[in-house]
């Protein structure tokens, strides 16, 4: 049965704590919070992120390395040794072949249970060992010679937390299961939009993804395109749609502050500009202008590819608000992209008068509280930081005006915000609220989204787009190059240094950690200084005091500093038009949106740049392809275009670059298919069915109740 239309919701089932569960008392409970679990329907839409196929025995003599199988067999051989260190290593046999079992951890009743003549079953991966194949730790148990058949169907590998093991939480999603009927989880999608999509109902779904037949296809799993899964994504990718919309129908009716400006001082600003926008840009003021002059507030998202001018279109509508004697706040993304805004808004809008503010978490003790001082008592109108613009102890002036009190902040604005997800997006939002009006919000992007997806991806924002760059800009030219011929590359620097040009050498892309990723800039800083003693080096990574990175920064942007070593800190947004070379190691290893980015802080003078990319031989077919696509093109939506096109099936990319990270089942590129009859079915639920959107949004967002506020 799916929802229909007038019959009352009755949610209070659907919505049973955890607790609920037997065997469910405080602690674990707290633990599965961490998974996103709080009700009993939570664990239905925990999703196995894999799935291990243990339903045959497979003979000993057919194992090869690399396989997880089960396996069954007769113990021949147990024995204590010390090689390296103590392990107790059995011997197992089917009749087909041997098979090692190796154990670093064991208890005493467990070795005696491993003793010769114990017939176990066994699952786990099979390496190649000193003796021959084997499995280290697998799980096992003890069986008589005539056990049932292993598993009927696949097994679910879930997403882990601390405290609770994979066996615990397959229970507990197992005990759910056992009672998923009609009031354990309504189907809130409406019957008539499923039909024509042939989907699968929702509790089959749920069963099948959790506990998927023997015979299912293990890669059409693997890489999401299931039909069972497809219903799931399509729900998840509907809920936030319905939800994200109707909010932004909700936002309308709130109250904003008209930014229309008696001061002039956005027209004074565009005057005063060393240059003239361009087109694209001009655009795109216009519609920001013309919703920032109306009393509902903006939500208005500008993308456009690196170095298009993104910043300088913010200034003008934060002018616009200072014009209006009220305040605006950029936000970046990170402390060293707070600083280089509030350097650039300094320089433009200083000789208006208007001084700007900077607020970081780094920031001297006193250099922070001036700064709250001059925000609170509206001396200043514009300000600049990182999140702590909106932590605790940040107060904006309050303004009385026709019997209402409210915050001046009458604008915000978010650049870069893939750092920044739909979820911050909202809370932004909700502090809004206590100001008493609903500041403005501009956000700005360079993630390409392909136009078919942004009503997706954005679907509570509008979009405007600027797809032209300033004009006298040579493209940069790429070169990829391995490793072997880094002492050229090296040389070529001193060369670049010579004619006045500056150099960025970015910093192999470590995963594991900060501190890691740190120490190897730190040492190819000094490897580079050592063999470049006529060049002056300098270095910025992610642990260095905001103080040191912005001293490196300045010098860097002076000229006094001509190779800048770094991290990939310098990712986003910093501009420096001397610089002209890039060096990025083991670009191979890169995301090409990322390479996309950092090659941005090249070729932006009129000067010709380069952007080698440097990898470590041999490079795999696809990682070739990457690079080549990368060489090829400086456009930001061919890039990703490409990039969806050489994406395996399985891997999770897109979702991370717009900003929907936390889409579970549905991936935005994977599924665009299903977009059209999302976008339709979001409608149908918006004009039928209110309700369902709520019950959906609580299912697929978390703390989603927000989502649903209806205007
Ligand atoms: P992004 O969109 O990547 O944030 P920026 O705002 O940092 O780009 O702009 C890149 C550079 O181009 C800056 O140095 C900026 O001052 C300059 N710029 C912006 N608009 C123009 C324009 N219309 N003509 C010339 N230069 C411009
Ligand atoms: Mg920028």
């Amino acid at each position: 049965m799916s929802a229909s239309e007038g019959r009352p919701i009755d949610r209070a089932y659907e919505q049973r704590p955890i607790t609920a569960l037997r065997g469910v008392g405080a602690a674990l409970a707290q633990r599965l919070e961490r998974l996103g679990v709080a009700q009993v329907q939570d664990l239905l839409f925990v999703l196995p992120l894999r799935y291990e196929d243990r339903t045959t025995v497979v003979r000993i003599g057919s194992l090869l390395p690399g396989m997880r199988a089960v396996v069954e067999g007769e113990i021949q051989l147990a024995q204590l040794t010390y090689r390296r260190r103590r392990q107790l290593q059995c011997s197992l046999s089917d009749g087909s072949g041997f098979l090692t079992l190796r154990f670093f951890h064991f208890s005493a009743s467990q070795q005696q249970g491993l003793a010769r003549g114990s017939r176990l079953r066994c699952f786990g991966e099979v390496r190649r060992g000193p003796q021959g194949l084997e499995m280290v730790h697998p799980e096992y148990r003890r069986v008589s010679a005539h056990e049932a058949p292993p598993e009927e169907t696949l097994t679910p590998i879930y997403p882990l937390t601390e405290g609770v093991p994979q066996g615990r939480l397959r229970a507990l999603i197992a005990q759910a299961l056992s009672e998923l009927d009609a009031a354990a989880v309504r189907d809130w999608v409406p019957e008539q939009v499923l039909r024509p999509l042939d989907l699968p109902p929702l509790r089959e779904a749920l069963r099948y993804v959790h506990r998927p037949p023997r015979e299912a296809q293990l890669d059409e799993l693997a890489a999401g395109r299931h039909p069972a899964q497809r219903r799931l994504a399509f729900e998840e990718l509907l809920a936030h749609q319905a939800s994200l919309r109707l909010l932004k129908r909700a936002a309308r009716t709130d109250p904003a502050w008209p930014l229309d400006d008696p001061e002039g001082m956005a027209a004074r600003l565009v005057t005063s500009l060393p240059f003239s926008l361009t087109g694209a840009q001009a655009r795109a003021l216009a519609e920001v202008e013309s919703d920032l002059c109306s009393s509902a507030p903006m939500m208005r998202l500008i993308q456009g590819d690196v170095g298009c001018g993104k910043t300088v279109v913010a200034a003008i509508a934060a002018a616009r608000a200072a014009g209006t004697g009220l305040q605006a706040a950029l936000m970046a993304p990170t402390e060293l992209l707070a600083e280089q805004h509030w350097r650039n808004l300094s320089e433009w809008l200083r000789p208006l008068g208007l001084p700007v503010a900077l607020l970081t978490s780094g920031q001297p003790a006193r250099a922070r509280r001036s700064a709250l001082e001059s925000i609170a008592s509206a001396e200043v109108r514009v300000i600049v930081g990182t999140h702590a613009l909106f932590q605790e102890g940040v107060e904006f002036s309050r303004l009385v005006q026709e019997s209402i009190e409210a915050s001046r902040l009458a604008l915000i604005i978010v650049d870069e915000q893939h750092r920044f997800g739909v979820q911050q997006r909202l809370r932004l939002r909700e502090k809004g609220s206590k100001y008493g009006r609903i500041p403005h919000q501009l956000i700005m992007t360079a993630t390409p989204i392909p136009r078919t997806l942004q009503m997706t991806a954005y679907a509570d924002l509008d979009v405007s787009v600027i797809d032209e760059l300033p004009p006298g800009r040579t493209p940069v030219q790429t070169v990829v190059v391995p490793e072997q011929r880094r002492a050229e590359i090296v040389a070529r620097i001193v060369q670049v240094c010579r004619s006045g040009r500056q150099v960025y050498w970015v910093c192999p892309l470590i995963e594991e950690s900060d501190e890691l990723r740190s120490q190897a800039a730190e040492e190819t800083a000094a490897a580079l200084a050592q063999a470049l003693p006529e060049v002056r080096v300098g270095l910025v990574h992610g642990r260095m005091p905001p103080a040191k990175k912005d001293a490196a920064m300045l010098a860097f942007k002076a000229g006094s500093l001509q190779l800048l070593v770094a991290t990939t800190v310098i990712e986003v947004g910093v501009d420096v038009p001397n610089a002209t070379l890039m060096v990025i190691e083991n670009a191979e290893r890169m995301g090409l949106a990322q390479l996309h980015q950092l090659r941005g802080r090249v070729g932006r003078g009129a000067e010709a740049s380069t952007c080698v990319l440097l990898y470590r031989a041999p490079l795999s077919p696809l990682a070739r392809q990457r690079l080549q696509v990368i060489r090829e093109s400086n456009d930001g939506f061919e890039i990703a275009r490409r990039d969806l096109e050489l994406r395996g099936p399985g891997e999770l990319l897109g979702t991370r670059q717009t900003g929907l990270a936390q889409l579970r089942v549905a991936d935005l590129m994977r599924d665009a298919d299903l977009l059209p009859r999302v976008q339709e079915a979001a409608e149908l639920l918006i004009a039928k069915y209110p309700d369902n959107i709520a019950a959906l949004a609580a299912r697929w967002i978390g703390s989603g109740e927000q989502y649903a506020r209806v205007g």
